[in-house]
C-alpha cells in the first residue's frame, strides 16, 4: 500500500507549466492559507492557496525565508482593483510565485470573465485557478478566456451558507462530474472546492474526475492556522469562519455591506494540534482507496471507480 503513488503531473493548457505534486490544496482562506500551513504542505508536496490578506512586506519575509515553498503555493485575489494591485505587487517582487488564484463567490458574470482575460494578459506564463462555477459552460468559458484550473463548488463548503441564505447550490460530485469533462476536453484542469469532511471525500473527490481537491474545514483546528487557541469548557478549540462570514467582514472590511447577506459562518472546532497527523491521515486514507480499487497510482482512481445511488431504501438495507 505505501508503494501507491499519489504525486501526479499535470502540464497546463495556457501557461503551459509543468505542475508535480500531490494535488491536494489548502483553501484560501485567512484561517487555513496560511504561510505556516504552506511550510508543512510543501513537505509534502501539496499545495496552499495563500490568503489574500498578507502583505507584500508579509510576502517578502515569507519568500526570503522559505523559497523551497514558492513552487507549491499560489497568490489569491479577488476581482477588486485593489486586490489586483497587491497582486500583482507580489508577483512582480517574488517571480519564483507561477500560480494565482481567482476567487469569488459567483463565477457567473461578464465581469468575472473580462478580468481572467486582463489577468492572463497580464501573466502570460503563470498558472490561473479561477472561479468558483459548477457547470460545463462556464469551466469552458474560463478556460477559453485564459484561466488553466477551474475551481468548482457552489454552496458545499462546511462555513458556507449559501444554500440556506439564498438557495443557489449545485449537488457537489455531479458538478465535479460534469466539469471534469468539460475541462478534460479542452486540457484544462478541475479543483473540486469545498464539501469534504473526512479522507473518503477527499478520495470521491479525486474519483470522480477532479485534478486538485481543495479543503478548508478540514485543515482547520491546528497549530498551523491563524487565530488563538481557546479553552471552553474544559476543551480546547480554535475558530473557523467562511471568508464572507460576520468574523472575516469585520476583520477584513469593517462590516458585512448591507445590501449582501452574509453567507458564511463561524464555528468552534476542536483544536487538533500539529496538521502533520492530519495530512498523513488523509494521505494514508486515499492510498488505502487505491489500494481497493486497484489504482496504483492517484492518476487510476477516476477509471477505477463507479458511484452507486444509494436510495433512502438502500441506506436503510445496507445501516
Ligand atoms: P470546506 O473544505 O470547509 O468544506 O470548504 C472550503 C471552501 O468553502 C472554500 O475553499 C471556499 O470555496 C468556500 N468558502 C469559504 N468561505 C466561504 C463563505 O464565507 N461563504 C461561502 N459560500 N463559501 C465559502
Amino acid at each position: 500500500m505505501s508503494h501507491v503513488d499519489l504525486t501526479r503531473t499535470f502540464t497546463f493548457r495556457n501557461s503551459k507549466q509543468t505542475y508535480t505534486g500531490i494535488p491536494i490544496i489548502v483553501a484560501n482562506m485567512d484561517t487555513v492559507g496560511t504561510f505556516e500551513m504552506a511550510v508543512v504542505m510543501a513537505k509534502h508536496a501539496m499545495f496552499t492557496a495563500i490568503h489574500k490578506h498578507y502583505s507584500l512586506e508579509e510576502w517578502k519575509l515569507f519568500a526570503a525565508n522559505h523559497p523551497e515553498c514558492l513552487e507549491h503555493v499560489a497568490a489569491s485575489s479577488g476581482s477588486g482593483k485593489a486586490d489586483l494591485d497587491k497582486l500583482t505587487s507580489i508577483l512582480e517582487a517574488i517571480p519564483p510565485i507561477r500560480y494565482i488564484c481567482l476567487d469569488v463567490a459567483n463565477g457567473y458574470s461578464e465581469h468575472f470573465v473580462t478580468f481572467v482575460k486582463s489577468v492572463r494578459a497580464l501573466f502570460p506564463n503563470h498558472t490561473i485557478m479561477a472561479g468558483n462555477v459548477v457547470t460545463g459552460e462556464m469551466v469552458e468559458e474560463l478556460i477559453l478566456s485564459g484561466a488553466d484550473i477551474i475551481k468548482v463548488g457552489i454552496g458545499p463548503g462546511s462555513v458556507c451558507t449559501t444554500r440556506i441564505k439564498t438557495g443557489v447550490g449545485y449537488p457537489q460530485l455531479s458538478a465535479v462530474i460534469e466539469c471534469a469533462d468539460s475541462a478534460h476536453g479542452l486540457k484544462g484542469h478541475i479543483i473540486s472546492d469545498g464539501g469534504c469532511s473526512c479522507p473518503g471525500d477527499v478520495a470521491k473527490a479525486f474519483g470522480a474526475g477532479a485534478d486538485f481537491v481543495m479543503l478548508g474545514g478540514m485543515f482547520a483546528g491546528h497549530d498551523q492556522c491563524a487565530g488563538e487557541i481557546i479553552e471552553k469548557n474544559g476543551k480546547k478549540v480554535k475558530l473557523f469562519y467562511g471568508m464572507s462570514s460576520d468574523t472575516a467582514m469585520k476583520k477584513h472590511a469593517g462590516g458585512v455591506a448591507e445590501y449582501r447577506a452574509s453567507e458564511g459562518r463561524t464555528v468552534e472546532v476542536p483544536y487538533k494540534g500539529d496538521v502533520e497527523l492530519t495530512i498523513l491521515d488523509i494521505l494514508g486514507g486515499l492510498r488505502s482507496t487505491c489500494t481497493y480499487v486497484g489504482a496504483a497510482k492517484l492518476k487510476e482512481l477516476s477509471r477505477r471507480t463507479t458511484f452507486i445511488r444509494v436510495t433512502q431504501q438502500h441506506s436503510q438495507v445496507f445501516s
